[in-house]
């Protein structure tokens, strides 16, 4: 079927509007009427190539909520009607011990992205959720248990939910734990809701004084502005976790300085240029560790989003047009968004 989106043409060309088309379904097929899809900053780094390996036409986004409006002949978990989600990942390989663990964000065998990823489809690769329709394989299609008036601020958890969620949880961050959040944007702001929500004492980092109430609304304990280098101090050898989101390549030694004894920084931000080289005396004084975390795996979204339905939390968002998105990849750009733009789809 051909539906409408917005496509990159070229890594120097504005979306615009492109028709695509979708499969008609399989078996394990499910077909959803996307209804709002979050604007992650992944999205911008690809549609710019600055990943580089960008293919194009290039339709982003990989934050999709939606219905159901029809299913293949062997879809059990799904029917006409559901309200479903659907994240970074549309298959994997099924077969390797990542995805017989449930990690399918870490699958030997190939990870099939949302968008840009090899595709038997036309074009040849996936195409995400700056459009009107997809067709998923039920095994990557997430239920959603929020009330339907909320489901645009749930559009980003699919990718800024999860992608915080997995570390938070990987490295325990709870009662006792002291997380520091770095970059309130998408991801930093649903860090910072999710630390919180899981009991851990939250500190956030911004770059943004300005942001500072809004940090603290967001439900942290306490804000730091990192480029006020008495606060920094003040705030060394205090933490247990980081979460690292930043978008664009930045000094990590002050950073690694705030970690305690056996403390971890973990990087989920993913600048276009590498971050400069660490002072390791940093590391090596008190066994401190720096990691990395790639988004999460799908039983594990599953139970992000059922959390987040039984605790409330969702995104603060500011729902866009179509048309607006590259006004709103330009304020994503100077750090002026507050959390998450989402597309309301049925502007396309
Ligand atoms: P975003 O909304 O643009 O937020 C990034 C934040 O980083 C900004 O709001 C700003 O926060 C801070 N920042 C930006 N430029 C900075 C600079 N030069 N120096 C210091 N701080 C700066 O982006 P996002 O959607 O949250 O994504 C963040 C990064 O994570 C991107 O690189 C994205 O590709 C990556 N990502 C990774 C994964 C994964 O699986 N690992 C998943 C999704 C996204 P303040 O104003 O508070 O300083
Ligand atoms: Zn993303
Ligand atoms: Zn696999």
């Amino acid at each position: 079927m051909t539906v409408k989106a917005y496509a990159a043409q070229a890594a120097d060309q504005p979306l615009g509007p492109y028709a695509i088309e979708r499969r008609a379904p399989r078996p394990d097929d499910v077909v959803i009427e996307i209804a709002f899809c979050g604007v992650c900053h992944s999205d911008l780094h690809t549609v710019r190539s600055e990943w580089g390996g960008t293919l194009y036409p290039c339709v982003p986004g990989h934050e999709i909520v939606g219905t159901v409006s029809a299913t293949g002949s062997a879809v059990t978990r799904f029917a006409a009607g559901d309200t479903v989600g659907v994240g970074c990942i549309v298959d994997s390989c099924r077969t390797c011990s990542a995805c017989g663990e449930g990690l399918e964000q870490f699958c030997e065998g190939g990870l099939i992205g949302t968008y840009n990823a090899p595709t038997p489809d036309a074009p040849g690769h996936t195409l995400g959720g700056y459009s009107q329709t997809i067709v998923v394989d039920q095994a990557y299609v997430l239920a959603i248990r929020h009330p339907a008036e909320q489901l645009a601020a749930v559009a980003p958890l699919l990718c800024a939910g999860i992608t915080t969620w997995s570390p938070l949880r990987h490295w325990k961050a709870g009662p006792g734990k002291r997380v520091g959040i770095v970059g309130i944007g998408g991801l930093g702001h649903m860090g910072i809701k999710l630390a919180r929500a899981l009991g851990a004492h939250v500190t956030g980092f911004t770059t943004s004084p300005g942001k500072t109430q809004a940090i603290l609304d967001l439900g942290a304990h306490e804000v730091v502005v990192s480029t006020d280098k008495a606060a920094m101090k003040a705030a060394m050898g205090s933490l247990d976790l980081i979460i690292n989101t930043v978008s664009h390549s930045h000094d990590l030694d002050p950073f690694l300085g705030l970690l305690r004894r056996d403390g971890t920084m973990v990087m989920v931000g993913a600048p276009e240029k590498p971050h400069p080289a660490i002072g390791v005396f940093n590391l090596l004084i008190r066994r401190r560790a720096l990691a990395g975390s790639l988004i999460g795996g799908i039983a594990e979204t599953q139970e992000m989003l059922d959390f987040c339905a039984e605790h409330g939390v969702v995104s603060d968002i500011e729902l866009i047009r179509m048309e607006e998105i590259e006004a709103a990849y330009a304020r994503m750009l100077k750090g002026d968004v507050r959390y998450r733009f989402v597309i309301d789809t049925a502007t396309l």
